[in-house]
């Protein structure tokens, strides 16, 4: 191996992000990245809240980066309130990298590491792929992500992709399935939330409500219609989910 040539161990990273969602209780998209730092006992301040509360060492998180700083020994993340949401997020998660991957010190390959467990965390590649985002687009509203950090998960997902169709799925792959399959559901669920208007729990939508109260007032026959597409929904999942993983 030449010098200089960082070499990315992808097993290590996404086994890291599975460990982080189980210890987390994990099971569904865009993550609470402020919950998963202080699951690891990690206050969370912004550079602003530090300079008034930590003078020093605001002064020691200025020379490090303009994005977010990690203090292990006081368990403190602060970052740059400034800068986009998404940006944020994947800020927040490299530093989460940094201490899930056990890094010490500076060097190239910790950070490349950080930004690989980071992109992996907010949208793992299974995820992207059973949520049926087309393009970098849907992964940047699906995973909460900036739109570049959603573009490099979307080629990498391509790579993924490519790989479990000529090879199948690695043991990692089937680790992060086995991780996120719900034996209610009987797939893949990489979203649960609750309809924003009736309460109902809606697995793998991408929308705030449920389809029934998306809609004006409909006849009750229409309900009927809409069961119907609704169960076709689920058969079409099962089916998509059955040519990734029964081999
Ligand atoms: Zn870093
Ligand atoms: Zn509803």
């Amino acid at each position: 191996m030449s010098r200089g040539l960082i070499y990315l161990d992808y097993n290590k990273i996404v086994t890291a992000t599975i460990e982080v969602f189980r210890k987390c209780d994990i099971h569904s998209f865009p993550i609470d990245c402020e919950a998963l730092l202080k699951h690891y006992g990690y206050r969370l301040f912004s550079y602003k809240e530090l300079r008034d509360r930590n003078p020093e060492l605001y002064s020691l998180s200025l020379g490090y980066s303009e994005d977010a700083f990690r203090s292990g020994a006081s368990k403190i993340v602060a970052y740059n309130s400034d800068r986009p949401r998404g940006r944020i997020r994947f800020s927040l998660m490299h530093e989460l990298g940094h201490h899930v991957l056990g890094h010490t010190g500076l060097s190239n390959q910790n950070e490349k590491e950080a930004n690989a467990f980071a992109s992996h965390i907010l949208a793992p590649r299974m995820a992207i792929h059973y949520s049926g985002c087309k393009n970098a687009n849907d992964v940047a509203r699906l995973f909460d992500m900036s739109f570049e950090a959603a573009d490099n998960a979307f080629i990498d997902y391509r790579r993924w992709h490519r790989n479990v169709v000529i090879y199948k799925m690695s043991t990692v792959d089937k680790a992060m399935y086995a991780h996120f399959y719900n034996k209610e559901q009987k797939c893949f669920v990489w979203s649960i939330h609750r309809c924003d208007f009736c309460g109902r729990i809606l697995y793998n939508s991408s929308e705030p409500r449920c389809t029934i109260c998306v809609l004006p007032s409909i006849p009750k026959k229409t309900h009927i219609y809409y069961h119907d597409f609704d169960e076709n929904d689920r058969i079409l999942q099962r089916q998509h989910l059955k040519w990734l993983y029964d081999f």
